[in-house]
């Protein structure tokens, strides 16, 4: 039986738990932990100016942030970034709009599909939806994705809902009309075996899921092709005329510590981050193995370049279906917690989306709930 611990929180007991959202409150502790050392000082006169660095093709882009980027990739080398523009946006969902908007413009024809293999992450539907841009269209599920003409795939690797390791499912080599933008959100060692060093043409990053600083809105993409990268870079003028200073320099100086740190011994983040992730999912899988009702995905080890060992896949959503014919997130609406509903990423009923990465008290309910739903 597992133990939940959640003596503190007695007035957590009978609220509504959010698990919906990916709000990435899990590592607070470690940021405490390291004091002033990620303090930055802001003075009423600095950072007036819109403009970074104007001999940048992305102005807006603080070379600092530029510098800690690069740096951070190296280390851990997850990412390719030499012979790459790295193009900011406020927040990796700003990016990938304007890398939507960047590809269909300069593609032959319009609508361009937009599409991507179920479960995806539900937000690209409203992200390529919401505008009704009639430069391009949600084609949904890149599966049975059959269309001739120009076509965006997006693939998000590990991917948002179910944690697996994504490549494009389309695949029409042959076809230039076809165009991929990587999203790798969740390619960092705390989620993830690093298996490899990706190279691909868009790839897409976010400080959110790294550190977990969702507030200060920083998302990056390297990008190899220029007119593409020059393409998003006015897209973002058009949208927001950059992004803010104050959250680029905050998240230059966390991902510069992050970075020293990851030559640590004692205050390595990733490790920090994989031990809280591993602690949750094998609690979760107790409950999971208990209940007889619930499943859970099952990930293959692999080794991971970044620790030097062979390694298991944390993800930062548990992809959580059952084997009754029920609606799942109903179930456990009734039941106080709050999860994405499986259709919504492109599945079905009896799968939800639940977020690992919650304060520690919070995802302690959640278990509790979790083991004491009945079958039906
Ligand atoms: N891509 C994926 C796959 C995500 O899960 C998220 C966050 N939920 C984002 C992009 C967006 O991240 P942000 O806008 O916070 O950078």
């Amino acid at each position: 039986m597992v133990k939940v611990e959640n003596s503190k929180n007695i007035a957590l007991s009978d609220s509504i738990i959010n698990l919906d959202h990916g709000d990435p409150t899990a590592y607070e502790e470690y940021w405490r932990k390291m004091g002033d050392r990620c303090t930055v000082t802001i003075r009423g006169w600095d950072l007036m100016s819109y403009f970074s660095d104007v001999n940048n093709l992305c102005w807006f882009l603080e070379p600092e942030l530029a510098e800690a980027i690069k740096e951070l990739h190296g280390a851990v080398g997850n990412a390719a970034t030499e012979d790459r523009y790295i193009v900011v946006g406020t927040g990796s969902t700003q990016l990938c709009q304007a890398a939507v908007h960047a590809l269909s413009s300069l593609a032959g024809s319009h609508p361009v599909s937009v599409v991507a293999a179920a479960p995806f992450y539900s937000t690209y539907v409203e992200e390529t939806t919401y505008v009704r841009s009639g430069m391009y269209k949600w084609e949904g599920d890149a599966w049975g994705f059959d269309k001739k003409g120009p076509y965006i795939e997006l693939v998000t690797s590990p991917n948002n809902p179910d944690g697996t390791i994504r490549e494009t499912v389309v695949n029409r080599p042959e076809d230039d009309e076809g165009k991929v933008i990587h999203d790798f959100a969740y390619y960092w060692p705390h989620y993830t075996p690093i298996t490899r060093r990706q190279d691909h043409d868009i790839m897409l990053f976010t400080f959110s899921k790294i550190t977990g600083h969702a507030g200060s809105r920083i998302g990056w993409a390297l990008v190899k092709d220029k007119e593409v990268a020059k393409k998003m870079v006015e897209y973002i003028i058009v949208n927001s005329i950059g992004v803010s200073k104050e959250s680029q320099i905050r998240a230059a100086k966390i991902l510069k510590v992050l970075k020293e740190n990851c030559e640590s011994e004692s205050d390595n983040f990733f490790e920090y981050g994989r031990e809280i992730m591993r602690n949750r999912w094998e609690k979760l899988r107790e409950v999971v193995k208990e209940s007889d009702v619930f499943a859970l995905p099952k990930y293959p080890e692999a080794y991971c370049n970044f620790f030097g060992k062979t390694l298991e896949s944390y993800p930062a959503f548990a992809w959580l279906g059952t084997k009754e014919e029920t609606d799942l997130v109903s179930d456990l609406r009734r039941q106080k917690v709050m999860s994405r509903a499986g259709e919504r990423c492109g599945s079905d009923k009896k799968h939800v989306r639940v977020s690992m990465l919650s304060r520690e008290d919070v995802f302690n309910v959640f278990l509790e709930r979790l083991a004491n739903m009945k079958a039906h």
